[in-house]
């Protein structure tokens, strides 16, 4: 039996919880906003679809500049961690490449959750390096994972 999982499986109640608490976390120490975005399945590129689904979901209109995203494809498992221009501005290209290469790990070994969870805590403790928290910080992007083309 060939089962594909879709977006909406891949995570339970409790762990779509667990990576929205963790996104909470980490944007308690940056003025940078993290998001996770998860569809069943693209045809496209994933970096250029990526950055398409960053605009949709209105990531580009942060104070800062500074959102990022952590996109998933979870039938064909194509991944892509990207930041908005102030810092792309400030870090190397390769800069999310090790968050990647953790969340694939956790993929392959069939520890989505996992996976996601410590993804975002990566990303926030990157973060919180250029873009420390400010005192009139807001939460400008839901800590919600989201699904699917808008
Ligand atoms: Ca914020
Ligand atoms: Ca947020």
């Amino acid at each position: 039996m060939n089962q594909v999982i879709t977006a909406e499986e891949l995570l339970t109640e409790a762990e779509l919880h667990a990576v929205r608490e963790a996104i909470g976390a980490a944007e308690k120490r940056t003025s940078g906003e993290i998001r996770v975005h998860l569809e069943d399945h693209i045809e496209e590129e994933v970096l250029d679809h990526a950055a398409f689904i960053f605009e949709e979901l209105g990531m580009h209109r942060t104070r800062d500049r500074n959102g990022v995203l952590i996109y998933l494809s979870v039938a064909d498992r194509k991944l892509a961690v990207i930041g908005d221009e102030a810092i792309n501005q400030q870090v190397p290209e390769n800069f999310w490449n090790d968050v990647l290469g953790l969340l694939k790990l956790h993929l392959a070994a069939g520890r989505a959750a996992e996976g996601l969870v410590e993804a975002v805590h990566m990303v926030g403790e990157k973060l919180r390096t250029h873009f420390p928290l400010k005192h009139d910080d807001t939460d400008e992007l839901p800590n919600e994972v989201s699904f699917g083309r808008r």
